[in-house]
């Protein structure tokens, strides 16, 4: 329903958190992040109910610092609102994390497929495909921008979606399909939201992105291409409402 991605010098959990809170307002059921600590771990915390919930587990859990990271909360379609069925999802034994907002109208056909390759899953959603189908080309190719190029075109439906990889910090690649996806600029640091309330706080520079369009932020770059890996030029414009 809501999302967040980070790359920067801040904290990421701090703006993650932070995002999603101007989200709220969407109205959620569950909510995650998925966070690259400075020695390449991924960390995922994940719980249903408020936000609330989700900031009393990383109050507790201490999570080390982080400066790349990608947030949602969850209005379950697919699946009821339970700690498994949130997102981010897992692919890539743990590696990789994704989020997603929307619908995968072809979920059960290629959940089939990837549980007859010997996949398995640990939640009901359709977004789960997503993550392990990521998963699998990311151990083929090695590299994240390719292995999502891979995949994206697959999915049917409405999907905005966001994922990182622990072996590539300082990068999170996102897609879209009729759901929306932005892209928040700034000064060592980029942004994406599903709406420009996920990074307002930090910038008002943004950049739209067109249907069945992806994109790769690091901290200094922005690339957007089509789903074939064609870039595509997006023109900048200024947030001018008072968020
Ligand atoms: N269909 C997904 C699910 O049920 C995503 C729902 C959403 O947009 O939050 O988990």
């Amino acid at each position: 329903c809501g999302i967040v991605g980070y790359v920067g010098p801040l904290d990421s959990i701090d703006v993650l958190m932070g995002g999603l809170g101007r989200l709220e307002y969407r109205g959620y059921d569950s909510a995650g992040v998925a966070v690259i600590d400075g020695q390449g771990a991924l960390h995922t915390r994940k719980r249903a109910g408020k936000l609330a919930v989700l900031s009393g587990d990383l109050a507790a859990g201490n999570l080390p610092e982080s400066h790349t990271g990608i947030g949602h909360t969850r209005w379950a379609t697919h699946g009821g609102p339970t700690d498994a069925n949130a997102h981010p999802h897992l692919g890539d034994d743990g590696r990789l994390a994704l989020i997603h907002n929307g619908i995968i109208e072809n979920f059960a056909a290629i959940k089939a497929e990837l549980v007859e390759q010997g996949e398995t899953f640990r939640s009901e959603t359709d977004t789960e495909v997503a993550a392990v189908l990521l998963g699998r080309e990311y151990r083929a190719t090695g590299d994240l921008r390719a292995a999502f190029r891979r995949v994206v075109g697959r999915f049917e439906g409405a999907f905005t979606l966001l994922a990182v990889h622990q072996d590539e910090p300082g990068l999170v690649v996102g897609a879209r399909r009729n759901s929306p996806l932005v892209i928040g600029l700034g000064d060592g640091e980029n942004f994406l939201g599903s709406d420009v309330a996920a990074f307002v706080e930090h910038t008002r520079r943004a950049l739209a992105i067109g249907q069945d369009q992806m994109v790769a932020i690091t901290p200094s770059a922005v690339e957007i291409t089509d789903f074939s890996g064609t870039p595509v030029e997006a023109e900048p414009f200024e947030v001018s409402w008072d968020a």
